[in-house]
């Protein structure tokens, strides 16, 4: 097989074999775009080798045979000592890793070819800055070498010529840093930084390779669910040089603003430097804008080109590019990341241009993004106290606890802070800190620096470049222009929508997107701003397109209406034992506590009418929509007084010689009723079984609210569903009791009360009994949460506390199983159930409720098992509605 393909050769749909940095090259190349030649090592040479730790035979002499044509091409060999040719040895895989895989830039330079580049560019600072940068790069990603160690070089020959900027070093510095460099190297290495050309480039290669498995890779593939086979390819390029002079540079742009989704080419650019000294923030840069007048004519060329790219891949893209001497070149495109706002509008944009359909446009936006939108702002009517500004990176408003450095922000969020991390910039050491923050601040930087691209993937609130605030680091403090010092642990909000930095908490207000799902903000009208017209329009859709039903979780009118007013289609989980806490505790304590079958009658029929108003509000509020009503589901003993509390009263008044005979009883229940493993015992449909008229009860309120309701005139439509049903033995008892009270309640009314009755899948023993479950069932609700927790055998109250920290940490899953579907174990539970479910009783409906049913991908899954609903919180009900929809677009 061929594993180095030429850019030429390849083209962007081959991201699974090129990456996606090659893929991009190639395509570049092939519009016939200025990129510098080179070719593609494969991700199936990478595969090959993380699986027998060695390359491919005859890779080395396929990457032999391509670098001969390019240095053919080139009219140099690489590393020639009178007129090199370099190299950069760079990472990509098919998904972009911001900074994760590691780039080499320079490789081909020695103690020899270093002068033959001196002579060539005729420019002697030029050719030691390009050396120097090889041997701090290569021994920093490929040799493993602590980066501060060169970084500190640097300070120290800057603080000796008694300079800050990089431009103000000369031939002479450098020189003497290739010699402390080299002696960095020496040290660490206990050998001499390999002169070879061919072997830097050998050694590179295998250090892409490796990064693949760098913790810092892994990390983030598991954040983003990226899988962990795929490799990385390793595109080796011909270098172009924009640290050659006033009159070179390098930048990095977008076609549209990336923060917002406005129209108009964005950037930076920073003269006389080399590829990541942009977006490391070694100098600061200039608005691309900027480059009109440094360079008119390679500003209207790259101008032309990002139109080019723009009409290529019919969406907003991110470029880099250098400038060697007032020549142009390309040396990466993709689709570029943006903020949930600019995806909406960039989206919508691209629809009304007649560039993509509304069809394409939905499928760019996502249930998360949705969700990013619907968080909460500052207010701008509070009193606030402003500390300065910087550039609105990644919106949101966060408020937190200011750190300086990624240890303590990981620290204290794990202690359950929200932190704020304060940086002069980031780099890709500070991942597991900006994923633990509220969140970000940096000091230096545009809205192209690691920061803000990373801020912005995640979806996390992020204000970089803010210069006028002294982040100081070492002593953990920042300082605003106006002389107030922010100390570790102090409270600040940033915004990231409008780059503004405040001094303690900033109250927040509902975000447009919410007040439009509410009702209060009318889409067609003026009051509705641009975001909120994108919204409606991708809702409906969305709401036209989907398959999937949207009903909410409620139990109670007043978010049964909201759901109602956010797009459900019913609820699909009324839980009842709200309904048992408050004033009524006490019933529910004389219930337990029952010596008689006559005291137990009587706190029943206490129960029955505050339940019967409860069910007829809700039914009222959702008149016309299924409302699925679970009977009482938890153990019975969290109706009680806590354990310990009750002990020690009744200890104290023994003391005191008082008899409380109320409590002492109370007591004795409550120690009759104390479970080791409570989720595992006395609750849901056994508790039905076990305390003679309780469900009968629920069943008797929710038939007499639907006979009232029918009766003025309403269109009730509950669903009565059994929890933690096992066998269907245990449903069949309920069931029956069930319909009897319905005929009952209905000749008592004169109406007919013919509601489904059907149970929750919520135990492995449940979804494996499915057929014939469904035979005794007209509805199958699936209870994620428990299913979870019985199928991983893990406590959910307890393990989120005590080891998934450590279980993410480790890689034993990237996302817990509580919030998105486990689809090998649990999902596959699921499926079993909809076919057996499915096969014993054909039209049986199938919903889902628990977490799992707002969560984006979890959704997707659950339209492809063919669920016919999802059940969620009213305020996740329209990133249901959105991610259904895109499920079946
Ligand atoms: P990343 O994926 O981290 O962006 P890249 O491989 O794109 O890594 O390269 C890092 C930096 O080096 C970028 O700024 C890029 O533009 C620059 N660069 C890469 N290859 C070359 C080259 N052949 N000539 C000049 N600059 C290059
Ligand atoms: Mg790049
Ligand atoms: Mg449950």
């Amino acid at each position: 097989p061929n594993y180095v393909f030429e850019f030429a050769e390849g083209n962007k749909d081959l991201k699974d074999l090129l990456g996606g940095k090659g893929a991009n090259l190639a395509e570049m190349t092939n519009l016939g775009l200025p990129v510098p030649p080179g070719f593609t090592i494969t991700t199936d040479a990478c595969r090959h080798y993380l699986a027998h730790g060695r390359l491919p035979d005859g890779l080395d002499a396929e990457i032999d045979e391509k670098l001969r044509s390019l240095e053919k091409s080139m009219g140099k060999r690489l590393g020639q000592a009178d007129d090199p040719l370099l190299v950069s040895v760079r990472s990509g895989a098919k998904f972009s890793m911001p900074g994760m895989m590691e780039t080499v830039l320079n490789i081909g330079l020695n103690d020899d070819s270093v002068r033959g580049l001196a002579a060539q560019a005729g420019d002697d600072r030029f050719a030691w800055d390009s050396y120097r940068r090889l041997i701090q790069m290569f021994g920093k990603t490929v040799q493993g070498i602590e980066g501060e160690l060169f970084e500190d070089a640097i300070d120290d020959v800057k603080q000796a010529k008694g300079v800050r900027n990089d431009l103000d070093l000369d031939a002479d510095d450098y020189k003497a840093l290739v010699d402390r460099f080299k002696a960095i190297v020496r040290e660490a290495t206990g050998a001499e930084f390999p002169a070879d050309p061919r072997t830097q480039m050998r050694l590179a290669v295998n250090a892409v390779f490796d990064s693949w498995n760098a913790p810092r890779a892994v990390l983030y593939r598991r954040q983003e669910r990226i899988p962990t086979d795929l490799g990385t390819a390793v595109n080796v390029c011909a270098m172009v040089f924009g640290n050659l002079g006033m009159d070179s540079g390098t930048g990095v742009a977008f076609t549209r603003d990336p923060a917002t989704g406005q129209q108009g080419i964005y950037g930076d650019y920073l003269q006389n430097a080399q590829g990541e000294d942009v977006v490391a923030g070694v100098r600061n840069t200039v608005p691309l804008a900027d480059l009109e007048r440094v360079d008119a004519a390679a500003y209207a060329e790259l101008l032309h080109i990002m139109e080019t790219l723009e009409n290529h891949y019919r969406d907003l893209c991110d470029i880099e590019f250098t400038i060697e001497r007032g020549k142009l070149w390309m040396l990466q495109t993709r689709v570029g990341k943006r903020t949930a706002a600019a995806a909406f509008r960039i989206a919508n944009q691209l629809v009304d241009q007649g560039v993509i359909t509304l069809a394409e446009a939905v499928s760019r936006v996502t249930g998360d993004q949705l969700a990013q939108l619907m968080f909460p702002r500052f207010d701008h009517a509070a009193e606030r106290h402003r500390l300065g500004s910087g550039m609105n990176a990644s919106p949101g408003a966060a408020v937190g606890k200011a750190v300086f450095d990624s240890y303590t922000a990981i620290k204290w969020s794990r202690s359950g802070e929200d932190v704020i991390l304060c940086r002069r910039e980031t780099n890709p050491d500070d991942l597991e800190g900006m994923i633990s923050a509220t969140g970000i601040l940096t000091s230096r930087g545009g809205k192209t620096s690691h920061a803000a691209v990373v801020a912005r993937g995640m979806g996390k609130t992020c204000v970089c470049g803010a210069e006028e605030l002294d982040i100081d680091t070492k002593n953990r403090r920042l300082t605003a222009p106006g002389g107030e010092v922010i100390e570790e642990g102090d409270v600040i909000s940033i915004d990231g929508t409008s780059g503004e930095v405040f001094l303690g908490e900033v109250p927040v207000v509902a975000s447009p997107v919410v007040r439009y799902f509410d009702g209060e903000v009318d889409p067609a009208s003026d009051e509705a701003d641009e975001l909120v017209r994108n919204v409606h329009r991708f809702m409906q859709y969305s709401d036209a397109a989907r398959r999937m039903n949207v009903r909410a979780n409620a139990d109670n009118a007043e978010d049964a209406a909201r759901a109602r007013r956010m797009g459900a289609q019913g609820i699909g989980l009324c839980r009842t034992e709200h309904m048992f806490l408050g004033d009524r505790r006490q019933l529910v304590e004389r219930l337990i506590l029952a010596d008689t079958e006559k005291e137990q009658d009587e706190s029943l029929a206490a129960l029955l009418p505050l339940q019967r108003d409860d069910f007829w509000g809700v039914f009222e509020a959702m008149d016309g929509l299924p409302v699925t009503v679970r009977l009482l589901d938890p153990p019975l003993h969290e109706f009680l007084p806590d354990i310990t509390e009750l002990s020690v009263r009744v200890a104290v008044a023994e003391a005191r010689g008082e008899k409380q005979e109320g409590d002492l009883r109370l007591l004795q229940a409550v120690h009759k009723l104390h479970e080791q493993n409570p989720m595992l015992g006395l609750r849901g449909v056994r508790l039905g079984l076990v305390v003679p008229g309780l469900f009968t009860m629920q069943v008797r309120a929710i038939a007499q609210a639907a006979a009232d309701r029918i009766k003025a005139g309403g269109r009730p439509r509950p669903e009565i569903m059994i929890p933690l049903v096992g066998t269907v033995q245990e449903l069949e008892i309920i069931r029956d009791e069930s319909l009897r009270v319905l005929r009952e309640v209905g000749a008592e009314f004169g109406v007919e009360l013919d509601f489904p009755i059907g149970t929750m899948i919520e135990l492995p023993r449940a979804a494996l009994t499915a057929g014939q479950i469904a035979e005794n069932a007209e509805f199958f609700s699936f209870g994620t949460n428990d299913l979870t927790q019985t199928v991983w055998g893990f406590s959910r109250d307890d393990v989120e506390a005590s080891f998934f920290s450590a279980y993410l940490e480790r890689g034993v899953f990237g996302v817990s199983p509580f919030e998105s579907i486990d689809v090998d174990g649990v999902g596959r539970l699921i499926k079993i159930a909809v076919e057996e479910g499915r096969a014993a009783r054909p039209g049986i409906k199938l919903g889902i409720c628990g977490e799992h049913g707002g969560d984006p991908w979890s959704v997707r899954f659950f339209h492809q098992v063919g669920l016919d609903y999802v059940s969620c919180s009213p305020f996740r009900v329209p990133v249901a509605r959105l991610e259904a929809g895109r499920a079946a677009a």
